[in-house]
């Protein structure tokens, strides 16, 4: 038996790995601790042995030795950076990659390829709520508390998040409190709810303004709280004053007595938390909405009180570590800021580098793939646990965009649809078959240690980055263990602080929360009891207003179109599609409609509908149900479709793109 966690989701759910690569839950990792598990946990022990596996390097989709693979991609890189500089090389990142393999993708990239244009995909996945959470509480850490405390709550609302359906062991911790639900469907996780608000798609925002102004009109505020433990409420307060209910009520469709229901419900628990996920955080003006729901929360009382709070539910499995550890475009290790000059100092030192050597902030994800070979964008790519012809928005421009590429390399343990493209598959270990670290949505470093040998020919992304650093002129280390302790030494004095953290004491203690700056130190599950991470230890408020969707309905694209997951499938699908009974259980793509539209449209059920939006066009199978709203439909993103359609509009602060609203065109397929 080998003591692991799931290969999956942000819960990052304790499991076993017995003989024949049979799944059982733990008991001893909080997080499932209920002996939970979801069908994708269950079957995971398949990923392992479906016969889709790669197992050879591939050169323009011939079989190759390892150093024919390698040596060819250093030179081509090494002639591409000669000729375009440092920037013509790019580097694109997973929220699935250990902490070891996010920290040497950074260091690789600015060290051996000296390039800025680095990103990754959980910039897709968080990003809104880790920058609203950086400008209230100085930090951010996904859940600042642990998962367990939820269960002790008395009301927790979720805006935008279907737990139900996306990490069902999660609805566990949520027994005992009343939840309130915000979300234009009524998902699985709205059915289970005490209330559901149902808004428009693209308005939360003004949902979450117009319940403050609720609480202040009520006289509902935790004044004492405001004043001792705040800033910025009075600015907050005056800018609140045109969002009165009814005015919310016409712009989001949800009655001023549902507001007001919710917001006594919160006020008058003596626990509560407000949490957020994707549905309210992936929008051009995802920053400015988690803000608003922050401010609730802060407006109540909730943030840094035992049993209280404001947290994110990240997605991806190490969405959290991923953006610790310098894969992101603006930052270092240990959650530092790349154009901070203390903080170069301090990382340069311990990469034994000039701090002047390392490049500045680069592009964003989204704007990363947008510049591929175009003039001065990058002329080759470095893929690394992400597949974002699937999972992009304008999926088909940025399949475009990566077919004008010189040079495309990817890492995968499957030919997924963006390594079908690639120069070069590097064909790489997965979970079970390597050691290495992950932070799950609580901020509990977690240890996944290796239970099976890789399959032969198979290295690790580690090895692959090691090899291309070496050719380069480089020496990197390929042995987690010793990544980590080097991760350890740069994350030092940062706010992601993992250098009181060791592999024994993850093994012993069953994960352990970071901030942890010394190895004495018992780690920090609720780091805001005392203070916040700012200057003055005050969590700040921060006056925002709605806007409109970057595209709303009009005559030619009369309805919303909202994207999402389903129980079955995890991000673009390249796992789950190969895995027997997840394709069972949801085989294809569906385009879900009301009833009453679906009248409209002349459309049955299993009909084939084709939607249209100003980027493209997908096709899935009609399900009518009048759990979404009328002017809206649902597409699941697991599939080629649904983002070909999605909006690349841009959040200002995060560069988050709008997946989760719109405007589409829906019609049966003659
Ligand atoms: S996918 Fe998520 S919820 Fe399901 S078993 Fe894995 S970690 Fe747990």
């Amino acid at each position: 038996m080998t003591n692991t966690h799931c290969p999956y989701c942000a819960l990052q759910c304790g499991m076993e790995i017995g003989p024949g690569l049979a799944i059982s839950p733990r008991t001893d990792i909080p997080a499932n601790a209920s002996g939970a598990l979801c069908q994708k946990g269950w079957t995971a022990g398949e990923l392992l042995t479906n016969g889709e596996r790669l197992t050879t390097p591939l050169l323009h989709g011939e079989p190759v030795e390892w150093d024919v693979a390698l040596d060819y991609v250093a030179e081509r890189l090494a002639a591409i950076r000669a000729e375009h500089g440092p920037d013509g090389v790019a580097v694109f990142g997973g929220g699935g990659l250990t902490n070891e393999k996010a920290y040497t993708l950074g260091k690789f990239a600015r060290v051996a390829l000296g390039t800025s244009q680095i990103d990754y995909n959980g910039r897709f996945c968080m990003s809104s709520a880790a920058a609203a959470s950086i400008k209230a509480f100085g930090m951010d850490r996904g859940m600042p508390f642990p998962i367990t405390d939820l269960a002790e709550a008395d009301v927790v609302l979720l805006a935008g998040g279907n737990v139900a359906e996306t990490m069902p062991p999660f609805v566990r911790h949520l027994s005992g409190p009343r939840v309130i639900v915000i979300d234009p469907r009524r998902t699985q996780t709205a059915k289970l709810a005490w209330l559901h608000l149902q808004p428009t798609p693209g308005t939360d925002l003004a949902l979450a303004l117009g319940m403050l102004h609720l609480a202040i009109a009520d006289e509902l505020v935790d004044e004492a709280y405001v004043a001792a433990r705040t800033t910025g409420f009075e600015e907050v307060r005056t800018s609140l004053a045109s969002w009165w209910p009814e005015r919310v009520e016409r712009i989001t469709g949800v009655p001023v007595y549902r507001m007001r229901q919710a917001v006594r419900a919160l006020a008058a628990a003596g626990n509560a938390y407000i949490l957020t996920g994707r549905g309210a955080e992936q929008h051009a003006k995802g920053t400015d909405t988690v803000s608003a729901f922050i401010n609730l929360a802060l407006a109540l009382g909730l943030p840094g009180r035992h049993g209280s709070g404001y947290g994110c539910v990240t997605g991806q499995g190490n969405g959290q570590g991923g953006r610790e550890h310098g894969q992101k475009a603006d930052q270092l290790p240990g959650y530092r800021k790349i154009d901070d000059p203390a903080a170069r100092e301090h990382v340069a030192g311990v990469w034994g580098v000039p701090a002047d050597s390392l490049p500045g902030p680069g592009r964003s994800a989204y704007e990363l793939l947008d510049a591929l070979g175009t003039p001065g964008g990058p002329r080759a790519l470095l893929l690394f646990g992400s597949n974002p012809v699937i999972s992009a928005p304008a999926a088909e421009h940025v399949a475009e965009r990566i077919a004008s590429l010189d040079l495309l390399v990817t890492c995968d343990f499957v030919m997924s649809e963006t390594a079908a493209l690639a120069d070069v598959v590097f064909p790489v270990t997965q979970w079970a078959e390597e050691s290495g670290t992950m932070t799950n949505l609580e901020g509990r470093v977690l240890l996944r240690s290796q239970a099976v040998a890789p399959p032969e020919g198979v290295r690790s992304d580690l090895d692959v980055i090691a090899g291309l650093a070496e050719r380069l002129g480089h020496r990197f280390e390929t042995e987690p263990v010793k990544i980590f302790d080097e991760l350890r030494r740069a994350s030092k004095g940062g706010l992601a602080d993992y250098s009181g953290i060791t592999y024994e004491r993850i093994a012993a203690e069953k994960g352990v929360f970071w901030p942890c700056p010394e190895p004495g130190h018992p780690g920090t599950p609720r780091p805001f009891l005392d203070s916040f991470a700012t200057p003055d230890g005050r969590a700040r408020f921060v006056p925002v207003q709605h806007r409109p969707a970057a595209e709303e309905t009009d005559e030619d694209y009369p309805v919303y179109l909202s994207t999402g997951r389903v129980l079955a499938h995890y991000q673009s699908g390249a796992q789950t599609r190969r895995i027997a009974p997840l394709v069972q259980a949801a085989p294809e793509p569906f385009v879900e409609l009301h009833p009453d539209l679906a009248e409209q449209l002349d459309i049955s059920p299993g009909d084939i509908v084709r939607v249209s939006s100003r980027r493209g066009e997908g096709k899935a199978v009609a399900r009518i149900s009048d759990a979404i709203r009328r002017d809206t439909v649902f597409m699941p993103f697991h599939w080629e479709g649904a983002n070909r359609l999605t909006n690349p509009a841009l959040d200002p602060t995060s560069r988050m793109p709008e997946f989760k609203v719109c405007a589409v065109r829906v019609e049966r397929d003659s």
